[in-house]
């Protein structure tokens, strides 16, 4: 954990968040600022600074995020009709804040693609 990140101090309880999911590994939240009907952040339970930082020990928080991500999508009825998930890597992405975390959108339909 990192004493100044946003996150670690969201997974300890020590800044608010609207949580959606826990497990040992993971931790999923409401987005402050929703970019969609449902926005949720899902984030491991370790501070990696992006995706582009991750280890072979990183592996179970990487695995159990992407098995929340389909917990979460069964749980909150969207699995059917589909999400995205999106992950900014970076500073040309415009990652803000350097914690991991995978963005899941979804209760509409996305009309813009990029890839
Ligand atoms: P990114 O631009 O990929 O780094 O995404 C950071 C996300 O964190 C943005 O979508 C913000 O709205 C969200 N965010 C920032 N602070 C908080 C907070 N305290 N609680 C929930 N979400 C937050
Ligand atoms: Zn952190």
């Amino acid at each position: 954990m990192e004493k100044d990140c946003l996150f670690c101090k969201i997974i300890k309880g020590e800044i608010p968040s609207t949580k959606v999911y826990e497990d040992e590994f993971v931790y999923g939240f409401k987005d402050i600022n929703p970019a969609a009907p449902i926005h949720i952040l899902v984030i491991p339970k370790k501070h990696i600074d992006s995706l582009s930082c991750i280890t072979d020990e990183d592996e179970k928080y990487i695995w159990n995020i992407h098995k929340a991500m389909n917990k979460i999508a069964e749980e909150y009825g969207f699995k059917q009709n589909g999400y995205r998930v999106i992950v900014n890597c970076g500073k040309d992405s415009g990652q803000e804040v350097m914690h991991l975390h995978y963005h899941l959108l979804a209760g509409m339909k996305f009309g813009e693609k990029i890839v």
